[in-house]
Order: C-alpha cells, then structure tokens, then sequence
C-alpha cells in the first residue's frame, strides 16, 4: 500500500485535510482535476469571520481555524493577515443587536469591541454619517487573500516529501478493494491507499452522487465583483453591514433578534439574498459582495451561469449607501458556486469503512474548514465513521 490516506480535491477542505494528515505523519496522495484551484476557495472574499458563525460548533472551528491560519501567517503575509473585522449598524436596532452580541462576546470569552459611529469612521473614514449606527469590532480576526493562499498552500504541500500531489486528473471512480482503497483518474492513473478522503466541493454528479444529492443539499450560486484600485479610501480587514447582521448566524442568537423590523430597502435584496461585504486588497482595489441564488443539489441542471446586472446594481447602489466612493470602476464580475448541506451545516459521510466524504460546508469554508479538517482527519484516522466525528457538538 503506497498511501495512508488519498484527498481527492484540493480546494480549502482538501488542502487542509493534507495539511493535517501530513502534520500527523502519514503519507498523502492528494489529486485535483485543475492544474490551480479554481472553485469557491479562490472565488470568495478570504474573510476569516468567526464572529459571524452559530455560537457553538462553527464559532469554535473558527477560533481554532484562526490559531491555524495564524501558524502560516509567517510564511505568507502577503496572503493572510490580522487587521480585524468590523459590524456596522444602519439601525438603532441593529446597533442594539451588536451591544447583545458584544455580551454574549463577554460571556463566551471571545473578544470584541463596541465602537461609537466616529470610531467607526475613523477607522474607515468613508463610511456615510447617514448609514453608520455604531459599529462592533473583532480586532483578532483575518483576511486571506484566496488566490495567493492557495498557491503557496499548494507549493508548501508539493514540497513536502510524504505528499504526493496529483493535478489536472480528474478522479473518475472510487473503489473499496479487499487489499484498499482504488482511485482512477481520467488519465488512465490508478492509485491505491488505505483510506480515501473526497472534498468535492459542488461537483456532486461524478463521484456518489447517491449519497451526495440528497434533499439537504443546496448549490447556492452567489455574485461579486472588484473594483480596481481606489485611491484614498482606506478599509482595512473585513467591513460587514447592516444587512449581514441580519443574515450570519451568530446574531440569530440576540435576544432581540426575532424583533427585529423588516429592512428598509428594496424586497429585491430579499429575494436575491443580497448584503453587501467589503474587503480592500493590498493594491487598493476592493471586493463588494454577495448575493444568493439557491439550486437542488438533486437538479444540477437548473444552476445558471449567468452574471446579472440587477444584482449588480442592488450591490453597487447598497455599497454607494454605505460608502462615500468615487465611481466605482468595476474591474471584474464573477460568480462562485458551493454545496451546502441545510441541517447540519455540513456534509460528512462514510460511504464505505474507507471512503469518506466531506463537503457541504457553505459559505463558511474559509473560516471552519482548516479547523474541521483537522477533526475529520483525527476521526478517519481513529476509525469513526465520519458522520460521527462531530456529532455531540452539531
Ligand atoms: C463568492 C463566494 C464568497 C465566499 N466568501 C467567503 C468568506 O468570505 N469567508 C468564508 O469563510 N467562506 C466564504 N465562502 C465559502 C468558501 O469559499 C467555501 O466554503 C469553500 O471554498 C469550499 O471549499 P471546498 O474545498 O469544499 O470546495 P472548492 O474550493 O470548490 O474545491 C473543490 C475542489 O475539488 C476538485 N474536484 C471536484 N471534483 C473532483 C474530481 N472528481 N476529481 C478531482 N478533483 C475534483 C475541484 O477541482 C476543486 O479544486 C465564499 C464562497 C463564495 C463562492
């Protein structure tokens, strides 16, 4: 037997995964379809936000994704950073949900900051008197700059000599065998390993997809774009708004949150899923996002590719509300895809004694996912199927 455990898919759940049986001395095959990542971990903002995630397994994977994400820091700076995130309130309702938070903060031991609106505007000074409430600040959170995390995430496993990493091959079927594990790829490749990891992300036709395409599971399509460098505006680590602190879980929790009044704003953000993020790279331009469009996992056919420009304008006219900018000159459009699994949060599966799957993760994968990698492979490595492994703390 060559490997003690094949990965098959290397985005941030398969990466991590690699990172992690590596760390504890196994020998790792780890095999994508792409010659570069090029799935939901290169396509989203990089904002590493525990604050936003439910207050009990996903905030922790977080904490413990930012000690990791910290550990790497050093050899990439220019790819992960510590500038903080901050919540700004459009509301006097809102603001009240971030003093609630900031004391559920306090009592669960996880740093935060309330801020005076002309705190918040020094901080970023564009930000429109008219919109700015009060703010909440999380000065230990981080920022990853996806594209360039993943290259060096990637040239750090390549170096390591008990990897093996398999590109542009597509992994085609996944066999338990008497002797292990088989894993073919479309190149006519054929490997064998002990155990066999898959982290798919929304590719849920090829490999399972019985198991994979069941009535939880969503492909949710989001939109975002960046603008080119901007001089003069300053925001640094994660800005989040009013309308994600209606959306992210974490606030779910607020005593006041199921009071909380309808939005004053157009239903159409509603329908699209719309609340806008911002996240400044070292260059000066800026991500602004993100919208929602949900699609059966059960009928992939029905996911669109389309870019659409009403999107585009509910984000740049709630960013124009937000920020005093210029004219924002938008460099690049895109869209992004993940699988989310709705009960759980995430999916996690033994197909067989051996092969196992984890995917399903949401919007949430570069926040929990190198924390919930670490769990996984402990778990696959200590013989519990894996949808046990986080089962006492869903
Ligand atoms: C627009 C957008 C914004 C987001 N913003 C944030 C954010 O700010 N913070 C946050 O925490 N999360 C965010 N997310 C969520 C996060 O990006 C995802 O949860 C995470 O990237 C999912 O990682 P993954 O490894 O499961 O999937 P992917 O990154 O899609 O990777 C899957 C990999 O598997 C490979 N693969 C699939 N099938 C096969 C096969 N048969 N053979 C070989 N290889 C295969 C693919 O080539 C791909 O490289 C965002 C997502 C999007 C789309």
């Amino acid at each position: 037997m060559k490997f003690d455990i094949a990965i098959v898919g290397a985005g941030v759940l398969g990466s991590f995964a690699a990172y992690h049986a590596l760390k504890s001395g196994k020998k790792v095959l780890l095999i994508d379809a792409s010659t570069k990542s090029h799935g939901a971990t290169v396509r989203n903002f990089g904002q590493i936000v525990p604050s936003g995630m439910n207050l009990t397994l996903w905030r922790n994977l977080g904490r413990r994704s930012l000690e990791l994400y910290r550990e790497l820091s050093s050899l990439m700076p220019d790819a992960l950073w510590q500038q903080g995130s901050l919540y700004v309130a459009s509301s006097e309702e809102e603001a009240g949900l971030l003093e609630e938070m900031h004391e559920i903060n306090r009592e669960t031991d996880y740093s935060s900051k309330l801020i005076t609106p002309t705190q918040c505007r020094e901080r970023v000074p564009s930000l429109s008197q008219g919109y700015c409430h009060g703010g909440l600040l999380y000065p230990q959170e981080m920022s990853a700059e996806s594209v360039l995390l993943m290259k060096y995430l990637w040239e750090l496993l390549d170096d390591q000599p008990n990897l093996y990493f398999k590109k542009a091959s597509p992994v085609t079927s996944i066999e338990e065998l008497p002797n292990g594990v088989e894993v073919r790829c479309s190149t006519g490749n054929k490997f064998m390993s002990k155990h066999t990891l898959i982290c798919c992300g929304h590719n849920l036709n090829q490999l399972f997809p019985h198991l994979l395409q069941t009535k939880q599971m969503q492909i949710s399509k989001l939109q975002m774009f960046r603008t080119r460098p901007i001089e003069g505006i300053k925001i640094p680590g994660n800005l989040l708004t009013g309308l994600t602190i209606r959306r992210y879980e974490a606030f779910k929790s607020c005593p006041n949150y199921k009071n909380l009044s309808a939005p004053n704003v157009d239903p159409n953000y509603e329908k699209f899923g719309v609340h806008l993020l911002f996240r400044q790279s070292v260059d000066g331009s800026i991500i602004i996002g993100d919208s929602h469009e949900y699609f059966a996992a059960r009928d992939t056919d029905t996911l669109s590719y389309e870019i659409h420009q009403e999107i585009n304008s509910l984000m740049i006219d709630e960013a124009n509300r937000i920020l005093n900018l210029p004219h924002l000159n938008i460099d690049r459009i895109w869209n992004g895809y993940y699988s989310q699994e709705n009960s759980r949060g995430v999916f996690l599966k033994s197909a067989t004694e051996n092969i196992h799957l984890a995917t399903g993760i949401g919007g949430k994968g570069m926040t929990a996912g190198p924390a919930l990698m670490e769990r996984v492979i402990k778990g696959i490595f200590n013989e519990i199927p894996l949808e046990e492994c986080l089962l006492d703390e869903y």
